[in-house]
């Protein structure tokens, strides 16, 4: 059976990073720039994304602005019909680099911050003066007439400041702003006893986005998606397995999800020697886990197997050493008190930077 036209790309066009969050989702194990893909082949892989069905492109990293043929990729993703999103740490988007991004065609971009003021922000990221600088990437973003989300990575370290971070999103001009709960995989998974947050934390969280969304209704739309280690049922990771998106790594590895490559033993085609069309369609990697028919008990046959499609892959092969079992985050999973247990032991305050 063909499937389904993709909706999006992530391009991950980089690893390099001048911010050291520890919990970045980047593999443990980084892209170093002498392995990215070059201009032109990324300029083949968005028009076959266009060609695909995909409506837009989500260019990050890593740090995308720290490639310097950006505004050729951005141009190349709208002469192709793509909608640009670029999502930025900000730290190195100055007014010469924005103006070369609007120029070439950028529609919108969405900006990490770290914590609410300069000093948590700083210590989270490992770079000083870096929320200065996001604030002025904010700046001449609105001053450029995109519209801007900003993306607030929240954890037990800074969940905290929500409050403040909701007035930071509002200061700097966004419309939308996205409550992200940590996901852990990569650098996250190894710093998770640091950033776990409490049921007590995400229940006031739930409350303050509430309440804020109630009295910013049509200022700022706030996304807030319950984190996995409290919830009872798993999320829909990706829209399903090779349903609604697909990702490109640094060196051109065509994944179903940015984290797929953390999964042992799964070989992914790459761009340099395959279409995505050819990739989407008939790929092992991409065929092995779409539908239900990969799926173990409990899943086979559950009522819910269409709407969460067993939950994450990655996330069943980081906790459980087998990518075809369900998602510990569902109750029903035989595996599930492994995720209370990681929430009781959690509690650390050091972590570890990503190298
Ligand atoms: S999570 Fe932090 S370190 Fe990782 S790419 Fe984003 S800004 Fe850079
Ligand atoms: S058993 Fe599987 S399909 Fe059913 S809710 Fe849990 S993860 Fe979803």
């Amino acid at each position: 059976m063909t499937p389904d036209a993709p909706l999006a790309l992530l391009a991950e066009l980089t690893h390099r990073c001048p911010l050291r969050c520890p919990y970045c989702s980047n593999p443990l194990e980084l892209a170093k720039a002498s392995e990215e893909l070059g201009t032109d082949e990324w300029a083949r892989a968005l028009r076959e994304a266009a060609e695909l069905g995909c409506l837009q492109v989500h260019l990050s990293g890593g740090e995308p602005t720290a490639r310097r043929d950006l505004p050729d990729i951005v141009a190349a993703a709208r002469a192709a019909g793509l909608y640009t999103n670029l999502i930025t740490a900000g730290v190195t988007l100055d007014a010469a680099k924005l103006e070369g991004l609007v120029a070439a065609g950028l529609d919108h971009v969405q900006l990490s911050v770290q914590d609410a003021q300069a000093e948590g922000a700083e210590r989270i990221g490992g770079l000083r003066g870096a929320h200065a600088r996001k604030r002025e990437a904010a700046r001449l973003v609105m001053a450029a007439g995109l519209p801007l989300t900003v993306n607030a990575v929240v954890h037990r370290q800074n969940l905290h400041n929500l409050p403040a971070l909701i007035e930071l999103a509002l200061e700097w001009g966004a419309g939308r702003l996205e409550v992200a709960h940590v996901q852990y995989h990569g650098w996250a998974l190894a710093n998770r006893a640091a950033l776990l947050p409490t049921r007590a934390m995400l229940e006031e969280a739930t409350r303050t986005v509430d309440a804020a969304r109630g009295r910013l209704n049509g200022r700022l739309v706030i996304d807030h998606v319950v984190p996995d280690y409290h919830a009872v049922r798993p999320k829909a990771c990706m829209g399903g397995w090779g349903r609604r998106f697909l990702a490109i790594s640094p060196r051109g590895d065509i994944l179903p999800c940015h984290a797929a490559e953390s999964i042992p033993g799964m070989v992914f085609p790459n761009v340099r020697d395959k279409s995505l069309r050819d990739a989407w369609t008939h790929a092992e990697a991409f065929n092995r886990f779409r539908g239900t028919a990969w799926m173990p008990a409990p899943c086979r046959g559950c009522a819910h197997a269409e709407r969460d499609w067993g939950g994450c892959r990655c996330q069943a092969a980081a906790l459980l050493g087998d990518a075809a079992q369900t998602d510990p985050a569902c109750a029903l999973s035989p595996h599930h008190a492994m995720l209370r247990e990681a929430l009781d032991a959690a509690g650390e305050t050091a972590f570890a930077y990503r190298g």
